[in-house]
């Protein structure tokens, strides 16, 4: 089902989930595992990254792919600008138009490892936007697209450089935008301001990333730019070695999360699940 219609018609709050295609057999076989443990939430939708640099993209399309043909689930294919070009992207949408996919998350994408900044392929695009305006040129997609509430790593001009490219990935035919993970709820109401203020009127859908390995959470979060509030540490230092303990007091807190985000009428709420989904099913089901 296109997220256009998905959007459109569901009343209470959606949820989605993000999965990344797994590099082993038995990585393959815990997805689907999951897929199957999370049909009790009745996911919106499930969308499957495209690996940094480019690198999944046979493997990508394949998991979107089954997902479309196998499990009543609505799948999303993420697809980045990185190491392709023009014509690369085309023949790949035709091959998801052929499978029957509908829903592409349109992004820039992060430089292969080793390269410092993105640096645009030769006769590929150089932004988002030029990307969303390419698969909409094209038909027949409903595309979603990437947003900051904190700043992208490389904006230069603060919120408000978000807030102007957000409006134009939805000028130039994004259905919604997913937000990078975050922790703290008011930088997401200050920009769902900003947005209302700038006449961004797709829905922004809070990304969620429930805490189940701090160690961890603290590395991805000095990458992508998401700022871990002191209240969080305070709580998570003392069990950090306590898996368990990490996982409880995680999705704890990422309930704490959800419900004030649900509570200031977000239109529903994506869950990062690495993967995994226990703290998901636990964290929606308490909701
Ligand atoms: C929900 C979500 C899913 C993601 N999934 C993946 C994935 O599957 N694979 C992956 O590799 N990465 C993924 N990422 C990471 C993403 O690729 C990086 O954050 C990347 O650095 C930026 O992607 P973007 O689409 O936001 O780029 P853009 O919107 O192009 O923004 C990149 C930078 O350029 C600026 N900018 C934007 N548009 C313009 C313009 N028209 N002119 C000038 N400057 C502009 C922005 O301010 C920003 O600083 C995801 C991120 C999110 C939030």
């Amino acid at each position: 089902m296109k997220l256009s219609d998905i959007l459109q018609q569901t009343d209470g709050p959606l949820f989605s989930c993000e999965f990344f295609p797994p590099k082993t057999d038995k990585g393959e076989e815990n997805l689907w595992a999951c897929l199957d443990e999370l049909k009790v939430i009745n996911p919106a939708y499930i969308s499957v990254t495209y690996g940094a640099g480019g690198t999944t993209q046979e493997r990508t399309k394949g998991i979107v792919t089954r997902i479309q043909a196998e499990t009543g689930l609505s799948p999303v294919a993420h697809l980045t600008c990185v190491g392709s070009t023009a014509d690369d992207i085309a023949a790949l949408l035709a091959d998801y138009r052929a499978a029957g996919i509908e829903n592409i998350l349109a992004l820039r994408g992060d430089p292969p490892e080793g390269m410092g900044r993105f640096e645009a392929t030769a006769g590929g695009f150089s932004h988002a936007t030029d990307l969303i305006s390419f698969i909409h040129d094209r038909q027949g997609f409903s595309i979603a697209c990437a947003t900051y509430p904190e700043g992208h790593p490389e904006s230069k001009g603060g919120m408000m450089d978000d807030i102007r490219y957000l409006k134009m990935k939805q000028d130039l035919g994004a259905a919604c935008a997913v937000t990078q993970y975050f922790f703290d709820n008011e930088a997401f109401f200050r920009f769902q301001d900003a947005a209302d203020d700038a006449g961004i009127t797709i829905p922004i859908i809070p990304g969620i990333m429930p805490i189940t390995n701090y160690d961890q959470i603290v590395r991805f979060s000095a990458m992508c730019g998401a700022s871990i509030p002191e209240r969080i540490h305070n709580r998570m230092v003392p069990v950090r070695d306590d898996l368990d303990a990490v996982k409880k007091l995680g999705i704890e807190m990422a309930l704490e999360q959800c419900s004030g985000l649900l509570g200031s009428g977000v239109k529903g709420l994506h869950f990062y699940t690495l993967n995994k989904s226990e703290a998901t099913i636990a964290i929606v089901q308490s909701l």
